[in-house]
């Protein structure tokens, strides 16, 4: 049984309910956690508030930095253990789940070292005058998690408001939380003052709603699905409290025909595959340029049929998807575009192994998907690749540009003016050339533009969303 985590105390709910742990793999309960309830989150908040004009609120920036090294060195020597309960919480091949830990670590040693980096300016203003500018913490923040990347999306948010120094209450999706209770664990045994670090687990329209609702707390930083972030955007409206999202994406790979299609391969089949599809910056379209496109699918088709689907312990290409609705969602939206008459190139393999019960799809490789199609435009946030081909790079630009989203886009193409003119051109939070980088880069700031949201997570760019700017004008003659 896993408890919530206030004060640097386990706790139960007050509500006496909880949840069932489901392992994707084979769809079985193997533990529980606390249904908790608007007065859990109360609570959290006071134990976070009491931190901030405590024991927390006046460490200083290299006191904040040093609990912050020391806490990336504890989740180093824990990967395995934190990897395992990542793997069996999320169906996460071992590759990935220590991956995951491995970059939780990194985070916060990015954030540790940033700490006594973040400072104000001094501005010249009329004589007699002295102005500077304080970066100075939100107070209480607090972080809603999905469930795709519990430990990474935990190190950018969490990571980025300590350094910052918030004190933080943290929401974890309701299946993803056991990494995340152990990691709040491991920062009160490295020191981290009671209340820093407060996690409140259950369902998103209960306890996540109560967290936005809180009038305690001072930011929100929200990552998820745009119909929830929409929804968190208006209760903090009402109180005016700044809201950072990160929505997702239907992000672009371009590939021109002077591409590299040697590198091109793996690493468009890593973008889509990589945690079964389940990545908001997954690259879940290749746009290809007529000329290669019959003998890039080709390629693409092959390897998509190497492809193997299992158990995550097994450690192959993927896993499985992290619940039974998300699987109904992702053969849904095949088979609608299969029955409007997008056809299917390759698919990959489920093994024998895989439990009848586990929530498994194998990765497809759909050609000749029209834009404006479903499948073209909404995240699937599973294994599903979208093909389409471009005439030139007018016509790559619109197609790239054709979503609501806009979180990442790669580009391929040794043309070097090109690259520089697809950069620019491309409506998007980040563009990689002849690389992609779902996930990666814990320095590299990260978030989106339109219906992908707002504000950056990740690199040093986050902590100016995790500070408010106080202008202090002096007087002195
Ligand atoms: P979701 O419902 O938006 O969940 C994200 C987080 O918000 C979870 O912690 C969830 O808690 C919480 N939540 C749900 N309803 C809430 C509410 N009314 N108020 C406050 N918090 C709430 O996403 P999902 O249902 O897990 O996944 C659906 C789709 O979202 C996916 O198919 C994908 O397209 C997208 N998604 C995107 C990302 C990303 O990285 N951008 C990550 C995950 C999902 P519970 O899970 O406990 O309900
Ligand atoms: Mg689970």
């Amino acid at each position: 049984m896993q408890f919530n985590f206030i004060a640097n105390t386990p706790t139960p709910s007050g509500s006496g309910l909880t949840l069932d742990v489901i392992d994707p793999s084979d769809g079985q309960p193997f533990d529980q956690i606390q249904r908790s309830n608007a007065l859990d989150i109360a609570n959290a908040v006071e134990a976070a508030r009491q931190a901030f004009n405590g024991p927390w609120g006046r460490l200083s920036a290299v006191e904040r930095g040093r609990l912050l090294r020391k806490l990336s060195d504890k989740v180093l020597e824990c990967t395995e253990e934190l990897a395992g309960l990542e793997q069996r919480d999320c169906g996460k091949p071992t590759k990935q789940a220590r991956a995951d830990a491995t970059a939780l670590a990194r985070y916060f040693e990015f954030y540790a070292g940033a700490c006594d980096k973040l400072h104000g300016d001094t501005i010249p203003y009329q004589n007699g005058y002295s102005v500077m500018t304080w970066r100075e913490p939100h107070g209480v923040t607090g972080h809603i998690i999905p469930w795709n990347y519990p430990m990474q999306i935990f190190g950018r948010s969490v990571g980025g408001a300590l350094a910052a120094g918030n004190a933080c209450v943290v929401k974890p999706a309701e299946d993803a939380c056991l990494s995340l209770i152990r990691v709040a664990q491991l920062a009160a045994e490295v020191g981290f003052p009671a209340g820093t670090i407060n996690i409140v687990t259950g369902l998103g329209h209960e306890v996540g709603d109560a967290l936005a609702r809180n009038t305690g707390i001072d930011h929100i930083s929200f990552t998820g699905s745009p119909n929830v972030g929409t929804l968190i955007q208006q209760v903090a409206a009402a109180r005016h409290c700044p809201v950072t999202l990160e929505l997702g994406g239907k992000s672009p790979q371009v590939i021109f025909a002077d591409a590299d299609l040697d590198a091109v391969v793996p690493v468009v089949i890593n973008a889509i595959v990589q945690n079964a599809g389940q990545t908001c910056s997954a690259g879940s379209r290749v746009l290809i340029e007529q000329s290669i496109y019959e003998p890039l699918l080709e390629r693409l088709g092959l390897a998509f049929k190497a492809l193997r689907v299992g158990p995550a312990t097994m450690d192959l290409d993927l896993g499985p998807l992290i619940r039974a609705s998300q699987q109904v969602r992702v053969q849904g939206l095949l088979d609608e575009a299969r029955a409007s008459g997008v056809g299917t190139v390759a698919e990959g393999q489920l093994v024998s192994q895989a439990p009848d019960s586990g929530f498994y799809q194998v990765p497809v490789l759909l050609r000749d998907v029209p834009v404006a199609h479903r499948i073209a435009q909404e995240e699937v946030f599973g294994p599903v690749l979208a093909a389409m081909a471009f005439d030139n790079e007018d016509h790559a630009v619109e197609l790239a540009n054709a979503t609501q989203f806009g979180l990442v886009a790669g580009v391929w193409t040794r043309d070097g003016a090109r690259q520089f003119r697809m950069a620019r051109r491309l409506r998007s939070g980040q563009v990689f050339i002849n690389n992609y980088g779902a996930g990666g880069g814990v320095e590299l700031p990260f978030g989106g533009v339109k219906s992908s949201g707002h504000g950056r997570e990740k690199g040093f760019e986050a902590l100016l969303g995790f500070t408010t700017l106080k202008t202090v004008a002096v007087f002195h003659g």
